[in-house]
């Protein structure tokens, strides 16, 4: 969605849908996800079920233009439903999320009859899948990747591994970073990226075992000899995949920050929860005022967290310019999770070490908040030129 083809229905209208949604996410949440959340985690195990359920629910389509098939919501909508499921367990989210990075590069950045062949089977959850970026020598830095994609024809040859591709087992299809022409200088010129569904040549090279996140996939994958039809290029330009790639970070940023967002009020609501009841000393620990200064500041941090994301994406969806505070809500949420995990873990004292409690895999969750999306690092550095930029320096 660009800020040119946004078109807000009726505030009213975004009201009631937006109520009926968030209904319905809760109550499946409460029904579906929670009951098998520390199962499947603990197995790294893949919620084929959670999948399927997301199908019937839209939300392979969330962002998607409803011309498109898919369910067309804002910003804001799609935030707070991130926000609900990762409260409760952040990584089914991954499962729509990334793949709902890769519709928007289409969205965006593709050509007619791209989006009509590719947006409405992205929608439906036919092809789902991610982006993939990241390669064993290159994250941050991406204009130093070596996967190369060589012109035949009516075909372009794909060699190279990338890694830590979320979805990249489940997935049937993928965004694809590439360089059209390795010796272009700046390297940006020369990079693409491509539309890539499974098929001979792109194989999995391992799932990798992981902290946290677990369930969800996240893997190496390896091209070798991997034939892509020109038409896949998305826009079907050369030289333009990073900005195309990097082009729907606003919205990534966003979704990264409510899933920080909604781990911190997770944390927070498992903590009030277990320090009511846990007594020592005569009195529930929620009564000792070293526990109620946590409890206060954790409030406090899931507060302003959630305030962070949904001014970043009230802004994006009336197109106004939300670069700075869509990175601002991603540093401070993620940042959030991260602590409220920590000190929910201070809270449950012993009990924060068992497998039986929820609370060890928020504390495992949590730092990929800090990576994901751009490192809090970078996001820092891209923050403070942000400030320089707007302020006429
Ligand atoms: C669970 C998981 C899922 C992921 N899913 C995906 C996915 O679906 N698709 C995908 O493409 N990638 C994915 N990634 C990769 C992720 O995007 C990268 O790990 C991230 O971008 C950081 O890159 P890196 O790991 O190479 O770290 P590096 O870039 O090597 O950075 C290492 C450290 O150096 C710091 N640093 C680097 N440059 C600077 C600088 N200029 N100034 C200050 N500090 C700096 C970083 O902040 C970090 O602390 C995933 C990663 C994980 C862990």
């Amino acid at each position: 969605m660009t800020a040119e083809n946004r078109n807000p229905p009726q505030a009213q209208e975004v009201d009631t849908l937006e109520a009926q949604i968030l209904d319905a996410i809760d109550r499946w949440v409460e029904k579906e996800v929670r009951p098998i959340a520390r199962q499947y985690d603990q197995a790294d195990e893949y919620p084929r079920e959670l999948m399927e359920q997301m199908k019937e629910l839209g939300l392979f389509g969330a962002t998607i233009s409803s011309e498109y098939g898919g369910l067309g919501l804002g910003a804001t909508t799609y935030a707070k439903i991130v926000a609900r499921i990762c409260e409760v367990w952040m990584a089914p989210s991954g499962i729509f999320n990334s793949h709902l990075i890769m519709a928007n590069a289409v969205e965006r950045a593709g050509t007619e009859e791209q989006k009509a062949h590719w947006l409405p089977r992205f929608a439906s959850g036919e092809l789902r899948g991610g982006i993939g970026l990241t390669e064993p020598n290159a994250g941050s830095d991406l204009q130093r990747i070596r996967t190369v994609a060589k012109r035949d024809g009516e075909h372009y040859v794909i060699n190279g591994t990338k890694t830590w591709i979320t979805n990249g087992i489940e997935g049937n299809c993928l965004a694809v970073l590439v360089k059209t022409d390795p010796e272009t200088d700046p390297p940006h010129r020369g990079m693409s990226l491509f539309l890539c569904e499974k098929g001979p040549g792109f194989s999995v090279g391992k799932k990798l075992k992981k902290l946290g996140y677990r369930a969800i996939d996240s893997a190496e994958l390896i091209f070798e000899d991997y034939r892509v039809p020109a038409e896949n290029l998305i826009g079907g330009v050369e030289g333009h995949g990073l900005q195309q790639a990097l082009g729907g970070l606003e919205l990534g940023r966003i979704n990264v920050a409510a899933r920080g967002a909604g781990m911190a009020r997770g944390a927070l609501k498992l903590a009030l929860e277990y320090a009511k009841e846990r007594e020592t000393f005569g009195k529930p620990i929620a009564r000792h005022q070293a526990v109620q200064i946590m409890l206060a500041d954790m409030s406090t941090r899931a507060e302003a967290a959630g305030l962070l994301v949904r001014e970043a994406a009230e802004r994006f969806d009336s197109g106004r310019r939300c670069d700075l505070e869509a990175g601002q809500a991603k540093l401070f949420a993620s940042e959030a999770a991260l602590k409220n995990s920590t000190d929910a873990m201070r809270i449950f004292g012993g009990y924060s070490y068992s497998t039986e409690y929820e609370i060890e895999r928020f504390y495992r969750d949590a730092p990929l908040m800090c990576i994901g999306e751009g490192t809090n690092e970078i996001q820092r550095l891209i923050i403070a030129r942000q400030l320089v930029e707007r302020s006429g320096g």
